[in-house]
């Protein structure tokens, strides 16, 4: 199915302080062609509660090459304790040659982490999101007040859509604060990623990943080379800020 655009905005705005297994619901009743979209990092709370909801969800992860060894470790517990098979997503291995080839593994540092996650992150996204409706993804306002202030419960997918194929996306935890997250994982006995336990929250590639201290913002610990209002990987358009 898919819904018109008054559709997407009613639900919006009659669910901007819904519980997100109320939103998930709304997803798995109108869009069989659904998944997550699996960070490695505090959203597994979705898939926690999506495995609640539709025992058959459908959940995928982007591996670009470059993630820390403990958010492999933590894949792996996830797919053995849902018992869910994890699709995978990896880059285009002659677009990733090409690059480290020409710019070596570390080119990000010099001229900005765009090229790297349009190969790595981007164009296997956009691949996936083809063969489906909607999408859920783990973002919260509470992340960024650069660009993710405002970020609705349901939105059509301004990035991603084409003229073909018009795309919803989900995001369940737009209201929800770290805090509350965090609660859910304790209540539900979730598993997490150990790099937790060290200081990280916004947990990404290893090489443009960092801790933060107390209360930093947890995106200042992505890409910290980099201006704040940049810090998104092309994966989402932001409310007039287009991922560069
Ligand atoms: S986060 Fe860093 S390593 Fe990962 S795809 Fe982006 S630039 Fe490359």
């Amino acid at each position: 199915m898919s819904a018109d655009s008054g559709q997407i905005k009613a639900w919006a705005e009659s669910h901007v302080d819904a519980d997100p297994q109320a939103i998930l619901e709304i997803a798995v009743q109108n869009f069989p062609k659904l998944a997550l979209s699996f960070s490695g990092a505090e959203d597994v709370v979705l898939v926690d509660m999506l495995s609640k909801i539709d025992p058959n969800f459908s959940v995928f992860c982007l591996d670009t090459g470059r993630l820390a060894p403990q958010t492999y470790a933590f894949l792996e517990r996830v797919r053995e304790h849902y018992h869910v098979e994890l699709d995978i997503l990896f880059p285009d291995n002659a677009a990733v040659e090409q690059l480290v080839k020409t710019k070596g593994l570390f080119s990000f540092y010099q001229d900005g982490h765009q090229e790297c996650c349009a190969i790595r992150k981007v164009e296997p996204l956009r691949r996936k999101l083809q063969q489906l409706d909607a999408w859920i993804t783990g973002q919260r306002q509470d992340q960024s007040a650069n660009t993710r202030a405002a970020l609705p419960v349901v939105q059509e997918d301004g990035l991603f859509s084409t003229a073909s194929q018009r795309l919803i996306k989900f995001n369940p935890l737009s209201h929800w604060t770290s805090a509350q997250v965090w609660q859910y994982i304790r209540d539900n006995d979730v598993p997490y990623n150990e790099l937790h336990e060290q200081g990280f929250i916004s947990i990404g590639c290893e090489p443009c990943t960092r801790a933060v201290l107390p209360n930093q913002a947890e995106r200042e610990g992505r890409w910290w080379w980099e201006e704040a209002a940049h810090k998104e990987c092309g994966l989402h358009a932001h409310h007039g800020i287009k991922p560069r």
